[in-house]
């Protein structure tokens, strides 16, 4: 990224990380999460070039505080995580709306409309409102780059924390940004003890919540002329959008202005709602239609508002607009032909004339945990033991669909865990949890801690790969590396299961299949006598890591063909394994090199002895 004053094509992530580094942000912290990842990633990847702290934190609570830690210490700080992780780092967001902060201070929340790669769909503007937070809503990437500086600026002003909340598609769409100079503040960090602010007692916490109330009354006064807002238009009719909604409001205005004129306010501090440039908008307005993606947010304030003073505006909202799933320039056109009463032909989806074929979902070729999931299932047959398979939030969630079917719970992160110490008391079967290393770091340890000390028999097996690997390949502690490439000491998930109290613990290479199958059918052995919860590390690195290195010449893998002359075209392979890199051709099967580990499961899984290692 340049400093000069260019415009460069951005992801909308791209763009917030430009504007973190334009507005002096010198700590950012997160746990990856799609669709935040790229904001942090690219800060890290700029950490050197612009002196900044960058981290990968274990989970986005602990990302929370240390970037809140950083604001305390009047530095300009930003942490960033996806929807659901706000829900874990809310426990410290509610408190730190009383202390105040003092460097600028912004909380990026990626919200995930439609659940693209999340497990529900969540507005958490409403945490703003809910926690004495203000809110602002980018509609494109430029403006989610300026709106990082506009809110270091705000928050530092009024010592507020701030969210700044975008969507799957903002995040993840590019546009053209045109860059501002960088600040390169380069302050020293420093601390000025303030028990009175910093040491949430009751006595302190009641007077806090009012100075919490009365900051955000000052951040309206400010929002009121925010120039990210503005009015388009004198019509009687109205439009209120934002975000992205906006932008698909202007378009279908664009296609409707032939027929009717209508006004639009976009609003982009959605919260505390700018009162009085409401006011202004709506006091001649016979109706208007608010465009928001999920919940009524700025619809239930703008009610509110036109109830309080008295405006006789009839109020659209979710009558019109969808309330679930993401936008679509459509559902916003029909939106706005409706409240005009006009008859409009639907514009259709845009059709592509070649698209990629649709495929499920599915773990990658040679995916160490495949073997994983494929020996959970031998040593249960060999145990002949009906088993539940709690599980976790990761690429091994893809575990769930045929022909692996071991994944039967999946929540949150860390749920797994959680869950397994209640099925292993009350069901009367065998439980068997997997969670990969990232999350078993993020959020299982305290289960796992109360599965000793509040005896529950199961297994928990951590399916190592050494990255998070989801999100794109983040170190997590195991790797050895952090997110600014510092060499560091690894954190080994069998040292805390064993500090946690674990006796039977152990750690396999899942291409070991006959090691790996036999070691969890000694747990079930060993959780059926009621020993105790046991722990099996799954060890082996991520397969695309594995590919990478053996591409590069850094390793050399061993791979595996299938022999025509043998092959029966049986199709078990791909039935029992499932690996993409089998592929039925003529009526036999091939496999394809480029994606191919070598791990051998196929080989396996052959019963015809087809498949062997190439010479
Ligand atoms: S050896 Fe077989 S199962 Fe393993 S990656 Fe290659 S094709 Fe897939
Ligand atoms: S299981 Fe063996 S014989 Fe059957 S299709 Fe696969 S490679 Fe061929």
């Amino acid at each position: 990224m340049d400093d000069s004053q260019e415009v460069l094509l951005m992801l909308g992530n791209e763009a917030i990380a430009r504007g973190a580094i334009e507005g002096g942000v010198q700590v950012a912290t997160a746990y990856p999460g799609t669709p935040s990842t790229e904001i942090v990633e690219t800060l890290a990847s700029l950490a050197k070039d612009y002196d900044l702290y960058v981290e990968w934190s274990v989970n986005e609570k602990v990302a929370f505080e240390v970037a809140l830690a950083a604001s305390y210490c009047e530095l300009r700080a930003l942490t960033a995580m996806k929807h659901v992780g706000l829900n874990v780092a809310s426990d410290t967001l509610f408190t730190a709306a009383y202390t105040g902060v003092r460097g600028g201070f912004v909380v990026v929340s990626a919200d995930d409309p439609n659940c693209h790669s999340s497990q529900n769909e969540q507005d958490n503007r409403i945490y703003g409102l809910h926690a004495y937070v203000p809110v602002i809503e980018p509609s494109s990437p430029q403006e989610a780059k300026d709106m990082v500086t506009y809110a270091l600026d705000i928050s530092e002003h009024h010592k507020v924390p701030i969210i700044l909340r975008t969507t799957t598609r903002l995040s993840h769409v590019r546009g053209p940004v045109k860059l501002n100079p960088v600040r390169r503040p380069k302050k020293v960090g420093s601390f000025i003890k303030a028990p009175e602010r910093l040491v949430c007692l009751p006595a302190n916490a009641r007077r806090m919540r009012l100075e919490a109330i009365s900051r955000l009354k000052n951040v309206e006064e400010t929002f009121n002329h925010s120039s990210f807002n503005l009015v388009k238009g004198s019509s009687r009719i109205g439009v209120i959008a934002c975000g992205l909604a906006y932008a698909y409001a202007v378009e279908a205005l664009e296609r409707l202005q032939d027929h009717h004129n209508v006004s639009i306010l976009k609003l982009s501090t959605v919260y505390p709602i700018p009162r009085k440039l409401l006011n202004d908008f709506l006091k001649d307005k016979e109706k208007v239609l608010i465009i928001e993606e999920l919940e009524p947010f700025i619809e239930l304030q703008v009610k509110a508002l036109c109830h309080e003073l008295n405006l006789e505006v009839e109020i659209h909202g979710k009558d019109l607009i969808p309330l679930a799933g993401e936008l679509t320039p459509q559902a916003v056109f029909k939106g706005i032909a409706s409240i005009l009463g006009v008859k409009v032909e639907l514009p259709k989806n845009i059709e592509l004339k070649s698209q990629a074929p649709p495929r499920p979902p599915i773990l990658c070729a040679g995916c160490p945990h495949r073997n994983t999931f494929y020996a959970i299932k031998l040593a249960v047959r060999k145990k002949n033991v009906e088993a539940i398979y709690p599980s976790d939030i990761g690429c091994y969630t893809l575990g769930y669909y045929p022909p692996l079917e071991v994944v039967d719970t999946t929540l949150c992160m860390g749920a797994g865990v959680g869950l397994s110490c209640g099925l292993a008391k009350f069901s009367g079967k065998i439980v068997i949890a997997t969670v990969g290393e990232s999350t078993f770091f993020h959020a299982c340890i305290p289960a796992l801690i109360n599965s000793v000390f509040n005896p529950s028999n199961f297994i928990l097996i951590v399916l190592d790969n050494s990255f998070t690997a989801m999100t794109g390949h983040q170190p997590s502690p195991v790797t050895g590396m952090n997110a600014m490439g510092q060499k560091v000491k690894p954190v080994l998930p069998e040292d805390i299961a064993k500090a946690c109290g674990i006796e039977f613990c152990k750690v396999v290479d899942p291409y070991d299949l006959d090691a790996t199958t036999s070691s969890i059918a000694e747990a079930i052995d060993y959780i059926k006598r009621g020993l105790g919860p046991a722990v099996i590390i799954a060890r082996r690195e991520c397969s695309l890591i594995l590919l990478r290195k053996h591409r590069s010449g850094i390793i050399k893998l061993i791979r595996r063909r299938v022999d025509p002359e043998l092959c029966k075209g049986c199709l078990a392979c791909i039935k029992l394994v499932g690996c993409p890199a089998l592929i039925p051709r003529s009526g036999k099967v091939v496999i394809e090199e480029e994606m191919c580990s070598g791990c051998g499961l196929c080989e396996r899984a052959c019963p015809h002895k087809a498949i062997g290692l190439v010479e």
